[in-house]
């Protein structure tokens, strides 16, 4: 049986990462960002990739990230037993035309969850949240993975000062959430035009609830379109 394709959209700061390492914990999900996937390839390809221009919020061209999710699909991130996150992936039309034809050629049927969150809400989380360069050493020197925070704002895994996020400031995390919002039409347009159900969730408390939305959309996600 394969395990359904779960597609997880939010605007930044809206609970993306939580729900989805819930996912990873509850259901066995393998979880794909691109930015993690990128940086797990040998070196050789990271070094290509280094060299290719990106655009002002660090995206790369579409051309490459399609190849990057054809080779992920194919490899480690083949649909199989257990359910596949997508977290913030596709980002535009062109990558959800391409998703979309890669997952039907598959066989594959897949689910999107959209979390909802208001400006007011993400802005606030963003503040918040904190990275450790510590504990997420990098190359471009920017953390991303958000740390435990203490009560005496260190990390609670090594003790060391904490950052904020570099796409956290307001300034770019209102231009993140722009680019989002100004593409979430041609994104829901190319994937509900492929017959992939789409569920809008508020992002707001619980988070339980959040969850419980997301379970059961894995779990009532037919196995394999034929089934549908
Ligand atoms: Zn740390």
């Amino acid at each position: 049986m394969t395990g359904p394709v779960v597609i997880l959209f939010g605007p930044p700061a809206s609970g993306k990462s939580t729900l989805s390492e819930q996912l990873v914990a509850k259901r066995n999900a393998r979880l794909f960002r691109l930015r993690e996937y990128v940086q797990s390839l040998p070196e050789a390809e990271t070094a290509v990739l280094k060299g290719t221009s990106r655009d002002s919020l660090g995206w790369l061209p579409d051309d490459i990230a399609t190849q990057l999710v054809h080779d992920a699909i194919s490899g480690p991130f083949q649909p199989g037993e257990t359910p596949v996150v997508f977290e913030g992936y596709p980002g535009n039309g062109v990558q959800s035309r391409h998703l979309a034809d890669l997952l039907t050629r598959l066989d594959v049927s897949a689910t999107v969850i959209h979390l909802r969150a208001d400006w007011a809400t993400a802005l606030q989380r963003a503040q918040l949240r904190r990275v450790c360069l510590h504990c997420e050493p990098t190359a471009t020197g920017q953390p991303h993975k958000p740390a435990q925070v203490t009560t005496a704002d260190t990390c609670a895994r090594c003790g060391n000062t904490l950052l904020q996020r570099q796409d956290d400031n307001p300034d770019r995390l209102s231009s993140r959430t722009q680019r989002f919002t100004s593409r979430l039409p041609e994104i829901y347009t190319a994937l509900t035009g492929h017959g992939i159900p789409w569920r809008t969730v508020d992002s707001h408390p619980p988070a339980c609830e959040v969850l419980a939305v997301a379970l059961d959309a894995v779990s009532n996600c037919p196995s394999t379109r034929s089934s549908q």
